[in-house]
């Protein structure tokens, strides 16, 4: 076989696709998106909505019930997966355990014969990038979790493929370690031209990788934007608390010709906007201020409530506020507070900025403004 080895230079295009399993399980909805050359494109989601069989539809693993795959100008939809130069690193890494390091990362080469001379040259210049240097002669066995990973990436970049799958790359690796690797990987990807698409359940990866997030619930793409947008204007309420971590307020109200009601405190909606009869308020706890005076009334909702808890996060003190006549809960986020600042049963002052409030059709749960 020709070596099929570009310079990693291709854009991968998905049209309209779609899998499904049985009238029930329809893992893959209608997805259509772009990925350009060196983007970064992470699928966001929670478990079972499909970002793995999206994933494996792109690699050539599963096949489409509809749509079509092209990268570069090439519609790779007929072709098996390995025909498409693509290269995929797995949350269980694959290595092969009886290899070395440095078998394992030219294995892909060799299957496509590449010369051994070029083989040697690439493995090493990819395991000094990922410093595996000293372990090119280990087995597996022999390794930890982060450096197998790092191996599994390794082994991907050698290829220089025209596109890079990755799922849950980091999810068999510990906190701290995570941390580590997901730095490693925005480096190393970041130098390379190839599209990338990651696959996470992990908003802190999301957010920290990506050039664009596509936020996906049951099959269904709910949000493709920047990670920026995705925080700041989430389309719905499903990513406004899916993404942000302690999580966005979320507060059911009745709304009545041009404003929401909070117990007695009424919220003015824009002006000239039609909301329906069930609204929700979503509000980032970074974003509730906490017994503060002097504030513009005029800019800010007021409200008092009574503490029901404080966390201490080591760095941050998270404070949750029940409002006295309808029970709902508000969390404030703070630089840490000395322990004592605020006691549980305390009656405290709440300012929400209006400016800071997310509206949702309580219906629908779709963005409103
Ligand atoms: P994720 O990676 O987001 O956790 P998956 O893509 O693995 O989700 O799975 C999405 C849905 O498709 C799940 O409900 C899963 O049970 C179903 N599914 C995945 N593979 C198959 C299969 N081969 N046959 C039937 N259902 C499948
Ligand atoms: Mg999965």
């Amino acid at each position: 076989m020709i070596l099929g080895i570009t310079d990693g230079m291709a854009q991968l295009e998905l049209r309209h696709l779609h899998k499904s399993y049985s009238p029930k399980v329809i893992p893959v909805k209608d997805f259509s998106v772009t990925v350009e050359d060196g983007e970064f494109l992470t699928l966001l989601g929670p478990s079972g909505c499909g970002k793995s069989t999206l994933l494996r539809l792109i690699a050539g693993l599963e096949v489409p019930t509809r749509g079509q795959i092209i990268i570069g100008n090439r519609d790779v939809t007929p072709l098996g997966a390995s025909d498409r130069n693509i290269a995929m690193v797995f949350q269980s890494y694959a290595l092969y355990p009886h290899m070395t390091v440095y078998a394992n990362m030219a294995s892909g080469l060799r299957l496509r014969q590449v010369p051994e001379a070029d083989i040697q040259q690439r493995v090493h210049d990819i395991a000094q990038i990922l410093g595996l240097e000293a372990l090119l002669d280990r087995k597996p066995s022999q390794l930890s979790g982060g450096q197998r990973q790092r191996v599994a990436v390794g082994r991907a970049l050698v290829r220089r493929p025209d596109v890079f799958l990755l799922d849950e790359p980091l999810s068999n690796l510990d906190a701290l370690l995570r941390e580590r690797v997901r730095a490693e990987l925005k480096q190393v990807f970041a130098s390379q031209n190839a599209p990338v698409v990651y696959v996470t359940h992990d908003q802190v990866e999301a957010m920290t990788l990506s050039s664009r997030v596509a936020v996906l619930y049951d099959g269904d793409l709910q949000q493709l934007d920047s990670p920026q947008q995705i925080y700041s204007r989430p389309a719905n309420q499903f990513v406004a608390g899916f993404v942000g971590s302690p999580q966005m307020n979320l507060i059911p109200l009745p709304c009545q010709q041009g404003y929401a009601y909070l117990g007695d405190t009424r919220i003015p909606l824009p002006p000239g906007f039609s909301a329906p009869e069930q609204i929700t308020l979503g509000i980032r706890p970074e974003h509730v201020e906490l017994a503060i005076a002097n504030t513009d009334p005029s800019q800010t909702i007021a409200l008092s409530g009574k503490i029901s808890l404080v966390e201490n996060l080591g760095i941050q003190t998270l404070v949750s506020v029940l409002m006295p006549t309808n029970s709902q809960e508000f969390t404030a986020i703070r630089a840490l507070l000395p322990v004592d600042t605020y006691t549980i049963g305390d009656t405290i002052d709440l300012c929400i900025p209006l400016q800071a409030m997310h509206w949702f059709d309580g219906q629908t749960g779709d963005r409103l403004f």
